[in-house]
This record gives C-alpha cells, sequence and structure tokens, in this order.
C-alpha cells in the first residue's frame, strides 16, 4: 500500500504522527514529513488509524 498525503489540505498538526511514527513525522517548522510512502504490510493497521485520525481528511491509502 501506498500513503498519499493531499498537501494543501494538510495543517500539520501532526495527529497523524502519533498513529504512524514509523511512516510520519513533523519536520522542527511543524511541517509533515513522509518518511516513507510505501506501507509495508506489518504498519498498514497504522497508517490505517493515521488517515482515520486526520481531522483535514488530508491522508489515503492506495494500492500501489
Ligand atoms: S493529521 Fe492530517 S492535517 Fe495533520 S499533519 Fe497529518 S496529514 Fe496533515
Amino acid at each position: 500500500m501506498k500513503l498519499v498525503v493531499n498537501w494543501p489540505l494538510c495543517d500539520g498538526n501532526g495527529m497523524c504522527t502519533v498513529e504512524a511514527p514509523e511512516l510520519l513525522d513533523l519536520d522542527d517548522d511543524g511541517n509533515l514529513v513522509v518518511i516513507s510512502e510505501t506501507v509495508p504490510p506489518e504498519l498498514v493497521g497504522k497508517a490505517g488509524a493515521a488517515v482515520s485520525v486526520c481531522p483535514k481528511q488530508a491522508l489515503r491509502l492506495e494500492k500501489s
């Protein structure tokens, strides 16, 4: 699976990084950083939680 960010919607609140810190982080300026766009099978659950928690609907999971 692939984790895709709709960048214009993302406001950098970082809630997704709590759910999937292996995949998502914030930089020092509070901007979202995608550590890995490719989601390994063992992290699909965490990626889904990150998608669900995003208040801006800025994340989605796609088949890669
Ligand atoms: S939770 Fe959504 S809006 Fe917040 S940093 Fe993550 S992708 Fe951006």
